[in-house]
């Protein structure tokens, strides 16, 4: 039997009416390194209509590409509304990838119009001849006259293309099962791959953003998104914002620690997320400078997994509850998160908080092993995690219709790469991306275990840990610390310090003591480098007595 409900589309124009009506005074605003530029709902939605009508102008029509080229900012955020909204799609370029996977990504998904900053004109400008498909760039918050653009490309200041539009553009309905935008993986592996999401798939996340047991987003909260709206949508922050009236507040470029507190000093977010390597810096610099931060509600980090002592930082010290989430460009990207269940005791409750949690309603997940087969969720037993649900990527984009990297995808289930065990109730714990795990001996040893043990050592400020080649088992832990400052800890005191956390067999022997972790594009550790480091004989290495037997 067919249901009697109407059939209406999801769409984020929707959102976007619903967020301009019914709370128009919301902010966004951004932080210019002493003060916000404020902009409320109502007035971004009358900037979309603008935006809207000016793309129109340029000939950008719907399903066509637009790209953007920005920090987040009050000008991204009506881009990332007015471009969904007349039914083109959004393209958010990661400003972090290098210049060759840029050009990649902007080609690939054919960006007819790029919308860019004018603080990163320098590094967009160079880009711009290899740009095939862009024929007119349209430059805010800076000089247009400072890009100098190749024969057949217009560029535009923003200010001025706006002003001369009307701010009325009927927003349409389309189907829901159209791209409203699309973000590339940050391309650890091979080259990016490009995620397009649907209407439905981005309305459906911004709900599950919004409920209690998701990141629990409300009218109430002002938002710190240091996330980039590059990365992943900015975990879908900004729709569901839209959605439920929550408060932005933009970082737009001051990123650092200081401008990030002196920002949060004058604003009190209730909420904020962010990539643990911006918590490292966040809590070095408030034991430099203390400084309350209590206004935070909560505090949302996933994109790598956050490191138990990071948590009880803020917590013990802070009284900030940081709330870890598991996710990827591929699953929009919220899959799990780590709220306790309602009777867990206080011990329980912690080591729930420390997994990658819990999956929402409408996301399915299973474990399966090397053979294939499906793994218990016994709490126990290891194996790749595979995910599908309606905001999970089914496949990559693909301009000529030839699959993508079809072997990511198994039976319609999404396979992630990440090698976890999940719980009767749907708790997961990852222990390392599948490439990242280390075979010792035919054993395993998480590097994500002993990365998160080194760095709950009071000396050290971050810790990566890569597997490197071994005569006698194949593949062992090097470490590579970094030290804080005017710590003196050598390799010996630290794997001592690990000794009653793992087998002997576990303990690293070889220690690198480094400047800093490279990071991704996302600011991920970027293990790839080390290894690469490390094969070039630049690490120096301390080497310590290897283990005799496993
Ligand atoms: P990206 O699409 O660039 O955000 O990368 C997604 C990948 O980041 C996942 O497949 C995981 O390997 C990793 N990741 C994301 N969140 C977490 C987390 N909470 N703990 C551990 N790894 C994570």
């Amino acid at each position: 039997m067919l249901s009697t409900m109407q059939d209406e589309p999801l769409s984020l124009a929707t959102v976007l009416r619903h967020a301009m009506t019914q709370k128009a005074d919301s902010e966004v605003s951004t932080w210019t390194g002493s003060g916000m530029r404020r902009m409320t709902f109502g007035e971004l939605g009358l900037q979309a209509g603008r935006l809207a009508n000016a793309l129109r102008g340029l000939g950008v029509g719907q399903t066509d590409r637009v790209g953007t080229f920005m920090w987040n900012n009050n000008e991204h955020l009506v881009a990332y509304n007015a471009i969904p909204a007349m039914g083109s799609v959004l393209h958010a370029l990661n400003i972090r990838l290098f210049p060759e996977q840029l050009t990649f990504v902007a080609n690939h998904a054919e960006d007819k119009v790029v919308i860019v900053d004018g603080s990163l004109l320098p590094l967009f400008g160079p880009l711009l001849p290899g740009l095939t498909s862009v024929k007119h760039v349209i430059v805010a918050n800076g000089d247009a006259s400072a890009l100098e653009a190749p024969a057949g490309v217009e560029v535009h200041p923003y200010d001025e293309l706006l002003a001369a539009q009307s701010e009325e553009f009927d927003f349409p309905v389309v189907d829901e099962r159209m791209a409203a935008a699309m973000c590339y993986t940050s391309g650890t592996t091979g080259e990016p791959k490009g995620v397009a999401y649907s209407h439905r798939s981005s309305v459906l996340h911004s709900m599950q953003v919004c409920t209690a047991d998701g990141m629990s987003l409300s009218q109430r909260d002002d938002v710190l998104t240091i996330v980039p709206m590059f990365h992943a949508n900015a975990w879908g922050i900004p729709y569901a914002a839209l959605m439920c009236g929550a408060s932005l507040l933009m970082p737009d470029r001051f990123l650092q620690p200081e401008p990030v507190l002196e920002m949060m000093a004058v604003e009190k977010p209730t909420f904020a997320a962010a990539v643990p390597t911006i918590w490292t810096g966040v809590l070095g610099q408030l034991s430099a400078k203390p400084q309350d931060i209590s206004h935070l509600r909560q505090v949302i980090v996933g994109g790598s997994a956050v490191p138990p002592a990071l948590m009880k930082a803020f917590d013990e010290q802070h009284h900030v509850p940081i709330l870890h989430a598991w996710g990827m460009t591929e699953t929009s990207p919220l899959g799990s998160v780590a709220h306790p269940p309602a009777k867990a005791t206080d011990e329980e409750a912690w080591s729930y908080r420390i997994s990658q949690g819990q999956f929402g309603p409408a996301v399915q997940a299973r474990l399966i092993d090397d053979d294939g087969n499906v793994v218990p969720k016994d709490g126990k037993s290891l194996g790749e995690l595979e995910v599908k649900g309606p905001w999970i990527a089914g496949s990559y984009y693909s301009p000529d219709g030839r699959p993508v990297e079809p072997e990511k995808f198994h039976d319609g289930w999404l396979r992630t790469g990440d090698v976890g065990k999940i719980t009767a109730n749907g708790f997961l714990t990852l222990v390392d991306r599948s490439k990242d795990v280390i075979k010792s001996g035919g054993e395993w040893i998480s590097s994500v275990d002993l990365e998160n043990a080194v760095m709950s050592h009071p000396d050290v400020l971050e810790a990566a840990v890569i597997g490197v080649p071994d005569p006698s088992w194949d593949e062992r832990p090097l470490v590579a610390v970094v030290l804080k400052e005017g710590a003196s800890s050598d390799a010996e005191a630290l794997r001592a310090s690990l000794s009653d956390r793992f087998a002997k067999w576990q303990l690293p022997e070889h220690w690198a003591f480094i400047a800093e972790v490279p990071k991704t594009s996302v600011g991920k550790f970027d293990k790839k480098v080390i290894r690469a480091q490390h094969a070039a004989g630049e690490l120096e290495v301390v080497e310590l007595e290897g283990p005799r037997s496993h």
